[in-house]
């Protein structure tokens, strides 16, 4: 195999998410320092979504 197409869907072997500090979940992006889930990296503030309520 050469580092063609071959080297497709292999893409998401490397975790790319651990455990965030601030909301637990396993969103904590690595590479970006940005937690998905409550925005830990980018925001001090809890990321929150009309859509997504962490609570009410
Ligand atoms: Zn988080």
């Amino acid at each position: 195999m050469g580092a063609g197409t071959s080297a497709q869907g292999r893409h998401n072997t490397k975790k790319v998410h651990i455990p965030c500090r601030r909301c637990g979940r396993s969103a904590y992006h690595i590479r970006k320092g940005v937690c998905a889930s409550c925005g830990y990296g980018k925001t001090a503030k809890f990321r929150e979504y009309n859509w997504a309520k962490a609570r009410e």
